[in-house]
């Protein structure tokens, strides 16, 4: 997959736990927004999770993924799409099982923002996407 931004390297354990698969970190600037280039391998995706007071902005640059809120349908991704998910909702954002896939992760910044790792979306849920 052609990556317009660096790779990186894998995820730290302290975020990798939190994955199922092997994602790449590459963070492109920490001056005022927080942005980081984050490639997932095919199948790979992260746990339900919440940004807390911030939010986060996802733009999609290669491949093919999802996003999913809680309690609503998966949305496919793919490269120019953008995904605006606000402060306290839980989701979860991944590559579809048969593509690699890039975005780039806007973190909002907020005072005392954080994030909350949740449960792993389960291996049935995940094969009912295509
Ligand atoms: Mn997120």
């Amino acid at each position: 997959m052609d990556n317009i931004f660096p790779k990186g390297a894998p995820l730290p354990e302290q975020f990798s736990k939190y994955f199922i698969g092997t994602a790449y970190l590459k963070m492109l600037t920490t001056a005022g927004v927080p942005i980081g280039n984050v490639t997932f391998e095919p199948g790979c995706r992260n746990n339900w999770h919440i940004h807390h007071k911030g939010g986060q902005i996802l733009l999609v640059t290669g491949g093919r993924g999802w996003y999913q809120a809680w309690g609503e349908p998966a949305r496919e991704l793919h490269p120019g799409d953008v995904v605006e998910i606000p402060a306290e909702v839980k989701h979860w954002h991944g590559a579809a099982k048969d593509s690699w896939f890039s975005h780039l992760a806007v973190e909002i910044p907020a005072e005392g923002g954080s994030n909350e790792w949740l449960e792993p979306i389960s291996d049935e849920e995940y094969k009912k996407l295509a």
